[in-house]
């Protein structure tokens, strides 16, 4: 069902983009290495000494236009080459931590992969213990909290994810959960059936894109294979009306991303997208920006932009922000005082 507040009242459509931007959220779907913007990233080449194949940042932005999941991704593993010390991880996450602060975020649990980067001869300890520092200063330097959760690449074999979930086990505490990233399709969930199952017991919390650009039957074996508690992504799903009753009745969280699937041409505009209809279906959406330094857009841009595009509403808002709140993988205590802040957000709104 969805989520309804008596205090939610009608807003004019000129005055939906201030009441997006001042609400309280969280965010559950944003890759910390696509929040590096080109700026940072021609600082820490410099610093670093990282050739770059890009004369200005303005040509590294010019090359942003992606007709797919991988195009996209062969840039972004690109960008990842200037990322060589634990101050080069703690930097670029400060920088996203201030966008988000700015955004109005109060919570947010940050995507990262160590795989591209042992890759590249770092060790996960440098990459964790950079993002965890970060995510430890949020409350006193940004207001915030944050957390994080380590992806498996799942162009890579299970073997290596394997390999990666015992190279972070020593910085188990610094680590909120696991989930399953890079190209989707050709590379289903139930590949990874074995080191979720090894997570699981390990206590991490369990996510994964599904249905991003695959089939629901991706999302059905991310749910009933691998065990997680949210699916990352899942517009796929508004295709199989089964599924889409299972993700309803269950309340299984989708972190959805409008701009990114703008941008990844899995919706050809953003009139088109069914996040409303997601809504209107009693499935629990939230908004998020995946990797906003390459798509358009932080999680401010995501909801106006839709907002405008979909004509949605104040209510739906009010259950956006509501389902990423209850979507986070936060304590009781801490949801309730982010919940009554979101409350207060919407009665003082004028
Ligand atoms: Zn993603």
């Amino acid at each position: 069902m969805a989520s309804t507040h008596p205090s939610v009242q009608p807003v004019a459509a000129d005055r939906m983009p201030a009441l997006l931007r001042a609400m309280p959220k969280a965010e559950l779907h944003m890759h910390i290495e696509g929040s590096l913007e080109p700026e940072l990233m021609f600082a820490l080449a410099k610093r670093n000494h990282v050739p770059l194949r890009f004369p200005s940042e303005q040509a590294l932005r010019d090359a942003y236009v992606f007709n797919n999941l991988q195009e996209f991704l062969d840039i972004y593993h690109e960008g990842t080459m200037v990322l060589k010390t634990e101050q080069d991880f703690y930097d670029m996450t400060c920088a996203y931590l201030a966008r988000a602060q700015a955004d109005n975020v109060l919570h947010t649990e940050i995507f990262f992969d160590t795989q591209t980067h042992t890759g590249h001869g770092l060790s996960a300890e440098v990459v964790i213990n950079g993002l965890y520092r970060a995510c430890a200063d949020a409350p006193a330097k940004f207001g915030m909290t944050a957390s994080l959760i380590l992806c498996f690449l799942r162009h890579l074999s299970e073997e290596e994810a394997f390999e990666c979930l015992e190279q972070a086990l020593p910085l188990r505490d610094k680590i909120v959960g696991i989930g399953l990233a890079s190209s989707e399709v050709g590379h289903p969930p139930e590949k990874f059936a074995k080191v979720y199952a090894r997570a699981k017991q390990l206590g991490f919390r369990l996510v994964a894109h599904a249905g991003e650009e695959a089939p629901p039957a991706y999302i059905w074996s991310a749910l009933d294979v691998l065990k997680v508690e949210r699916i990352d992504h899942g517009v796929q799903a508004i295709h199989d009306a089964a599924l889409m009753q299972r993700l309803a009745k269950d309340r299984i969280p989708l972190t959805v991303c409008p701009l990114s699937n703008l941008k990844l041409r899995v919706f050809p505009t953003l009139a088109q997208h069914n996040i409303g209809a997601m809504l209107d279906a009693g499935i629990m959406a939230t908004v998020n920006s995946d990797d906003p330094a390459y798509f358009g857009g932080y999680i401010n841009e995501n909801f106006t932009q839709t907002f405008a595009a979909l004509g949605l509403t104040a209510q739906h808002a009010y259950t956006l922000a509501r389902n990423s709140f209850d979507a986070s993988f936060i304590d009781a205590s801490l949801r309730a005082k982010y919940l009554e802040r979101l409350d207060a957000a919407f009665e003082t709104f004028r």
